[in-house]
């Protein structure tokens, strides 16, 4: 993707780090503009909804200062923050929008060394080796394009740890991932949807097509791999969609990814803060709240009613059995 920055907006001790050097070189063509803390920039909280696509246009740079886990028990034990949060593309049901509102622009954090040292010290301690979530915040992959820090991690992490990475992604540029010595202890999950719904909805992130043949080069490289079907959007040609989808994976995916992959399904939730956002930046977008499949589920979120959450689970749940039944599924929620 074109990051097509405008500015960058920095926490004045980012430039002692390496990393930190390394981006004031990088967009040294870019106006810098100093900021006291990341989490506080004035001039872009105050900002109206739809100035939520330039809003995406600016890079922050900081350190991460608090590094909490958060307990998980899908993929991995942990989620765990990591070098960046935010993102520079738009999908129009970004969980992140429901944290981070208007301000869920790209943050790098510089400071890596610390948060992986921090997260080989949480695995050197556990009693059995632990998996960690570190893609919960923001695209990793996309990241790297940027930042280099998958390389850094993934050959860091395979050394050293004990455990498990895992991080997915939406977008395809995993050529500098391919030779890295990760020693199968880094899991790559690839999220796919309908093309059609990645052209509408998932705003700058990459083409079905490039995603599955990135899945089928990361299984290549002996990477373990998996892919979720997420989120899963209801749109009114939904049956077809999805199963024209399935079909497409069966048929292109690696056998490599097929014997040994699993799948996530994960079906959309959506929010009024979304919905506000995209109802001002968005005016011609696809409308995702739909008022007849949605319940409210607390604090604004909506999700489909169960009724029609059921259907989508059987479907789907027979029609990956009969062309992907080789791949678990791991759950549906
Ligand atoms: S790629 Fe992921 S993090 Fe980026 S906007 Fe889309 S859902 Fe959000």
């Amino acid at each position: 993707m074109n990051m097509g920055f405008d500015a960058v907006y920095y926490e004045p001790d980012v430039l002692n780090y390496q990393l930190g050097q390394m981006l004031y070189h990088k967009y040294a063509n870019l106006p810098w503009r100093q900021i006291e803390n990341h989490n506080r920039i004035a001039e872009m909280t105050s900002a109206h909804n739809r100035d939520f696509p330039k809003l995406k246009s600016h890079l922050i740079i900081g350190t991460r200062k608090t590094h909490r886990y958060v307990p998980n028990h899908k993929v991995s034990d942990w989620l765990v923050p990591y070098t960046s949060s935010g993102c520079r593309a738009m999908c129009l049901y970004c969980y992140l929008v429901c944290n981070y509102n208007k301000c869920a622009y790209l943050r790098l954090f510089v400071n890596r060394e610390q948060m992986l040292d921090r997260l080989l010290k949480k695995d050197a301690v556990a009693q059995v080796p632990q998996t960690f979530e570190i893609g919960s915040n923001s695209d990793l992959l996309l990241e790297n394009t940027i930042t280099d820090n998958l390389r850094y991690t993934i050959e860091r992490f395979g050394r050293e740890a004990r455990g498990r990475l895992t991080f997915p992604t939406k977008f395809d540029m995993v050529t500098p991932l391919l030779n890295l010595d990760h020693r199968g202890k880094t899991i790559f999950r690839m999220s796919m949807n309908p093309q059609e719904i990645i052209s509408r909805v998932e705003l700058g992130t990459s083409l079905l097509s490039a995603r599955i043949h990135a899945l089928n080069e990361m299984a290549a490289a002996g990477y373990p791999v998996g892919l979720l079907i997420a989120p899963v959007i209801l749109l009114p040609n939904w049956k077809y969609l999805y199963g024209e989808l399935i079909d497409r994976l069966a048929d292109e995916l690696s056998v490599k990814v097929i014997e040994n992959g699993f799948i996530e399904i994960i079906l959309m939730t959506y929010s009024f803060v979304q919905n506000a956002i995209n109802t001002e930046a968005f005016p011609n977008a696809v409308q995702l709240l739909d008022r007849e499949t949605m319940t409210g589920r607390g604090r604004g979120k909506y999700c489909y009613r169960n009724d029609i959450r059921g259907e989508a689970e059987s479907f789907l749940r027979e029609k990956l059995s009969r062309r992907l039944g080789t791949m678990p599924i791991l759950y549906i929620s």
